[in-house]
């Protein structure tokens, strides 16, 4: 079905009745942990090429394969039926996904959705920083690893760090509840810049998290294990610039935080091999083309594509399977930072 823009995408989906029979706890997996958080990815394309996500030459998904936003809008709509309350849009970069406004807009539309959010690199945010605000867009996540031009542009490969900035100071302007940086530290690359990092953060009234690299896909650049720096190690470097504070502040994420004394910037890290959140996961992810993923690091998934698409007018089928998904589950992900990469899938699959 092709959609026209001016039809909002709430009008195209039709036969919701039966979401009365789900409660706010019908997403339970085996291992008792409730999904409220969907994190969709509405593309795999990207104007950056990040070293750490890509490899230079990426073979991205027909777009004839991809979800249209109007079944996209669907899946999303089927989940906040079923209680999930959180929905974070990222990619590829999901601001290059053409029409991608109308789906913030019917998404954020939704009832019982508690929170809107999303991942961005940050380019195109000048222009579209007000749209999202209106839209309903809570919170924002920007990558930003370091803040020297020249590094910049051989992390992303391609990128000038003025859009990026200007993408921030507009997301700031915009006036969002939250506007978060988040940064993937590598040993040599950008080690030596964590304490400027969280100065440039904390000067804005930003927050920022510190990301440990994820081996997820072939990316012809770097040996991720020689490149390794632990949060531990982002931790001790900041100790001897902040007093930080741990606090049990979260934002329903795996990132555990640190407050910087009189000040609002909140300083967090995602650990995924020298913390393991998995035990508390609450989320499921969805590709651009249809898949539910079950786990960042594991292949378990659901074709709903195929489920979205035999049932053009019906959205009970849709929810059957996302409940029938939630039993293969994995219990955690087998990240392993020195073996080759077991997972052939980059991160603009998933969204991270
Ligand atoms: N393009 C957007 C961006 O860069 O924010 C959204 C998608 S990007 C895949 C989401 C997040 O994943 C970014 O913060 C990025 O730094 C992070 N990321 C990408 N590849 C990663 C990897 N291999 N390990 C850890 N984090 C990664
Ligand atoms: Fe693009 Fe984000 Fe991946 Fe960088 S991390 S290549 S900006 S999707």
């Amino acid at each position: 079905m092709r959609i026209d823009p001016e039809i909002p995408l709430e009008t195209l989906t039709v036969k919701a009745e039966s979401r009365e029979q789900y409660t706010q706890s019908s997403l339970i997996d085996r291992f008792n942990r409730r999904i409220d958080y969907l994190r969709i990815s509405v593309t795999d394309r990207c104007d950056l090429r990040c070293v750490y996500c890509m490899s230079e030459a990426m073979q991205f998904v027909p777009r004839s394969q991809l979800l249209t936003l109007e079944e996209l809008y669907r899946v999303g709509k089927s989940f906040v039926d079923m209680g999930v309350g959180k929905i974070r849009i990222t990619g590829g970069e999901p601001l290059t996904r053409r029409g991608v406004m109308q789906l913030f807009e019917s998404l954020g539309g939704l009832d019982g959705l508690r929170e809107l959010t999303l991942t961005t690199n940050g380019t195109l945010l000048a222009r579209h920083a007000q749209a999202l605000k209106a839209a309903g867009v809570s919170r924002i996540n920007i990558s930003l690893d370091t803040l020297r031009a020249d590094r910049f542009r051989a992390i992303t490969r391609t990128g000038d760090i003025r859009r990026t900035l200007a993408g921030i100071d507009a997301a700031l302007e915009a006036g969002f509840q939250r506007v978060k940086i988040n940064a993937v530290i590598l040993k040599n690359r950008n080690h030596d810049e964590i304490p400027q990092l969280v100065a440039f953060a904390e000067s804005r009234g930003m927050d920022i998290s510190f990301i440990e690299e994820m081996p997820l896909g072939v990316i012809g650049d770097h040996d991720r294990a020689e490149v390794f720096y632990s949060s531990h190690q982002v931790l001790h470097d900041l100790q001897r610039h902040y007093a930080l504070l741990p606090t049990t502040e979260t934002t329903g994420g795996p990132a555990r935080y640190y407050r910087i004394n009189d000040s609002d910037t909140r300083v967090g890290f995602i650990s995924p091999h020298s913390h393991n959140f998995c035990e508390h996961c609450n989320r499921v992810r969805l590709t651009a083309e249809g898949r539910l993923l079950l786990c960042l690091g594991q292949e378990h998934a659901k074709d709903l594509r195929r489920v979205v698409r035999a049932n053009p007018l019906d959205d009970e089928p849709l929810r059957q399977a996302i409940l029938q998904a939630m039993q293969i589950k994995p219990k955690g992900h087998a990240f392993d930072i020195t073996a080759q990469p077991v997972l052939f899938r980059h991160m603009n699959v998933t969204g991270g």
